[in-house]
């Protein structure tokens, strides 16, 4: 049995109807685990619940599967896609609303529309922040155009979980090579650009209460930190921002551990971003519930650090209570 068996965890999937991932966006995993994951997908009770009671975890936060409505080209019907899915949720967190959280899934297409839904997410429905699938239709969160976002953000204090979505074009160096696209490699390029590209645009200095969230330990960027700033003091543009990236990254970020199950880059997370930015996440059901938490109940970190990971930054990032 698990010793921590409060956990709460924050990137864990699920699909409502219509928002189902196609064949094409999941064709890399081998047909059992394809299999698998989509029983799981819209399931909310008994293999859910007994997968979390499992692994200690008391409380998931949950969020529309990749690539949900930020792939669909139809702005009135990615609205109404988005509006559906979050009253599908909403409901089945009725079913075991001691165990289950919400994060919005709004259709950015139409950047007013979900300004409204996530009011109405965060006001009226209790959630507790929202998660968007990489780049909708191919427009990434720095464009001015999502300002309102940004400050509908501010207002409401809540947090973006900007996960991996669908990467509608590949550079020329995954020429040739189909099996680096997707979770092996090119999400994470492309997450960690996203992320990359608002610290370099400045919406965090047009928006210094923005908070955000990155999956798979940060997508590489806690590593990266003193490169950034190294290399961005030699440019121009690096030279001009108000404070060198990695003081951006460190105030406006956090990290989760979902799909990374591994002590190097854990301590890594800890000792770059800080004890405070760092939270366990399984990624349920496209990775191992179970592993990721055999996994935090012996990691090589102090038990302050354990508990902060497994609760208690979730629990001030998430507002919990
Ligand atoms: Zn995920």
């Amino acid at each position: 049995m698990p010793s921590i068996t409060d956990k709460v965890a924050l990137e864990e999937h699920f699909t409502a109807p219509g928002l189902e991932p196609s064949i094409n966006d999941v064709a890399f995993f081998d047909p059992d685990v394809l299999r698998t994951i989509e029983v799981a997908l819209p399931e909310f009770s008994d293999q859910r619940l007994k997968a979390m009671d499992l692994a200690g975890i008391s409380l998931s936060v949950l969020s529309q599967t990749a690539p949900g409505v930020q792939s669909i080209q139809d702005a009135a019907l990615a609205v109404e896609l988005a509006h559906r899915a979050n009253d599908f949720l909403n409901k089945r967190i009725d079913l075991a609303p001691k165990r289950f959280r919400g994060f919005a899934c709004v259709a950015l297409q139409d950047v007013e529309a979900a300004c409204s839904e996530l009011k109405r997410c965060v006001l009226e429905l209790g959630f507790v922040g929202v998660l968007i699938n990489g780049a909708t239709t191919g427009a990434y969160l720095d464009e001015p155009r999502f300002a309102p976002f940004w400050h509908t953000l501010e207002q409401l204090d809540v947090p973006l979980y900007l996960h991996p979505g669908l990467v509608s074009e590949h550079t020329q160096a995954f020429r040739g090579h189909p099996e680096l696209e997707g979770a092996v490699w090119s999400w994470t390029c492309d997450t960690a650009t996203h992320m990359l590209r608002l610290v370099f645009a400045r919406v965090f200095e047009r928006h210094p209460r923005a908070r955000l969230i990155l999956g798979h330990m940060g997508e590489t960027l806690p590593y990266m930190l003193w490169r950034f700033d190294s290399r961005a003091a030699v440019t121009p543009l690096g030279r001009s921002l108000s404070q060198p990236p990695s003081e951006t990254l460190k105030r406006h970020l956090t990290v989760t551990t979902s799909g990374v199950c591994a002590d190097a880059p854990l301590r890594c997370a800890l000792e770059a971003m800080g004890d405070h930015a760092v939270m366990f996440s399984t990624d349920y059901p496209y990775e191992d519930i179970q592993l990721a938490s055999d996994w935090i109940e012996t990691a090589a970190i102090s038990p302050d650090q354990r508990i902060q990971v497994c609760r208690s930054n979730a629990q001030r990032v998430l507002r919990l209570g």
